[in-house]
């Protein structure tokens, strides 16, 4: 897969040799040009998690394995979080929850019962802040460190998956997760739980396109979700699908020894 840190010498050049085309009283044409196609890769390789283009990311197990898939929950723990807990424990199903640290604060029970029910908690940084894309690698790793304390503090453990917010990779987060050593989790079927809001549509989108291996993004912070996963899980048993934790379908380790 191409990388950045591949990729940068060729946009320096094409830019530089447009650029000087320029000076030499050539048109704009092939500077613009050359803008916009870097411009766009780097926009692709941000907001496409799967392509790891920034830094090394794992968005799927493999087809072969026994049916296995993961389901994630990502910006709890929530009012929610109950709720999807009771739906997993009636139907032997674990998942791994993406937790935002200020919520585990403001649900610290919550958070160490998702551990009690053998379900794997991930780091979604301290605050989930909007601009989170736009923050420079010592912002970003302060994020992630003050998330894993929270964790620490709360559940005793220190985790290694991390679930970059609305899944952007750019070269803080990539220097970043190199300073912290988490491995970067995406998904491969994405829900859109918090876009949709007819339930019957998220549930139909999650099932068409649902492989052994696969990665589904919810959040457990609405009762749409709630109601997708009630409808889901039955299906899932019913295909024979066995719902694990993201570190048991990658064989990753969840926690620092
Ligand atoms: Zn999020």
């Amino acid at each position: 897969m191409l990388k950045h840190v591949t990729l940068l010498p060729v946009y320096i050049a094409a830019n530089g040799l447009a650029l000087l085309a320029v000076f030499a009283g050539e048109s704009y044409g092939w500077l613009l040009l050359s803008v916009l196609i870097t411009l766009t890769i780097i926009t692709i390789g941000s907001f496409d998690i799967r392509l790891g283009y920034f830094t090394d990311t794992y968005f799927k197990g493999k087809e072969s394995q026994n049916k296995l898939i993961a389901l994630s929950f990502d910006d709890g723990p929530s009012s929610y979080t109950p709720e999807i807990l009771l739906l997993l424990e009636k139907f032997n199903a674990r998942a791994t929850f993406f937790c935002i640290g200020k919520q585990v604060h403001k649900y610290p029970q919550l958070s160490k019962e998702i551990i009690r029910q053998g379900h794997t908690i991930g780091n979604h940084t301290f605050s989930h802040l909007p601009h989170f894309g736009f923050m420079n690698a010592r912002q970003v790793e302060q994020e992630l460190r003050d998330c894993d304390r929270a964790l620490l503090e709360v559940i005793g453990q220190r985790p290694c998956l991390f679930r970059p917010p609305y899944g952007v990779t750019n070269p803080s987060i990539a220097r970043a997760v190199k300073a912290t050593k988490h491995h970067v989790i995406g998904w491969s079927n994405r829900s859109l739980d918090t876009v949709i809001t007819q339930d019957a549509k998220i549930y139909k989108r999650v099932v068409k396109k649902l492989r052994a291996g696969d990665i589904v993004l919810f959040h457990d912070t609405s009762v749409h979700t709630v109601e997708v996963v009630k409808r889901l899980l039955p299906t899932l048993k019913e295909r024979g699908y066995t719902c694990v934790t993201i570190d048991k379908l990658l064989n990753l380790k969840a926690y620092e020894d």
